[in-house]
């Protein structure tokens, strides 16, 4: 069993309703328990502009298969749910990026474990404050504390008038 860190972000279709119900299709991964949600944030995109803002939580649970495996379960969710590429950076009805997998390093073409976004997306950082402390380390970075205080000038906001506890799995 692995730690595991997943990011979850969209900004069309209703964003919030979006993640939760990627939330719940991850919960019937295999291989995959004790999965948890943090809180929405919601902050303004960080590519093209001309686009709406931004809605992030963050998923952590336990894995017990191979990194490429869970990857294409991710890819699989997007797809299902109708995720089509329209631009770098750009709109989406959701996104699903492995940030962390306990100590583990990859550098494969299409898979980096660590996720790059961590040390610069204060969404990252603060959702993964929220469910597992400030002192937490992902491998090769300083704690999240700290990453945290270097993010500061980024701005997101809690959206606590969201409630996507609905999204709770048994
Ligand atoms: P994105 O536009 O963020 O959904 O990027 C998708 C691409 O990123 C895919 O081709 C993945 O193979 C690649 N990728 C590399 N590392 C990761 C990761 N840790 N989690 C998810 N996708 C990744």
């Amino acid at each position: 069993m692995t730690l595991t860190v997943i990011a979850l972000g969209a900004n069309i279709d209703n964003p919030p309703e979006r993640i939760k119900e990627a939330y719940v299709r991850m919960s019937e991964i295999s291989r995959l328990t004790d999965l948890t949600l943090s809180s929405l944030y919601t902050s303004p995109p960080m590519g093209p502009q001309d686009q709406p803002a931004f809605f992030n939580a963050i998923a952590t649970c336990q894995y017990s298969g191979e990194p490429t495996g869970l990857l294409n379960e991710l890819q699989s969710i997007e797809h299902a749910m109708g995720r089509v590429k329209l631009r770098h950076w750009g709109e989406r009805c959701i996104d699903l990026d492995i940030i962390q997998m306990g100590e583990q390093l990859i550098h494969d073409i299409d898979l980096l474990i660590p996720h790059p976004s961590i040390s610069e997306r204060l969404f990252v950082v603060e959702p993964m404050i929220e469910l597992l402390g400030a002192d937490h380390k992902v491998p090769g970075l300083d704690d999240l504390g700290t990453l945290r205080d270097e993010l500061k000038h980024q701005s997101i906001s809690l959206c606590q008038d969201i409630d996507i506890s609905g999204a709770t799995v048994a």
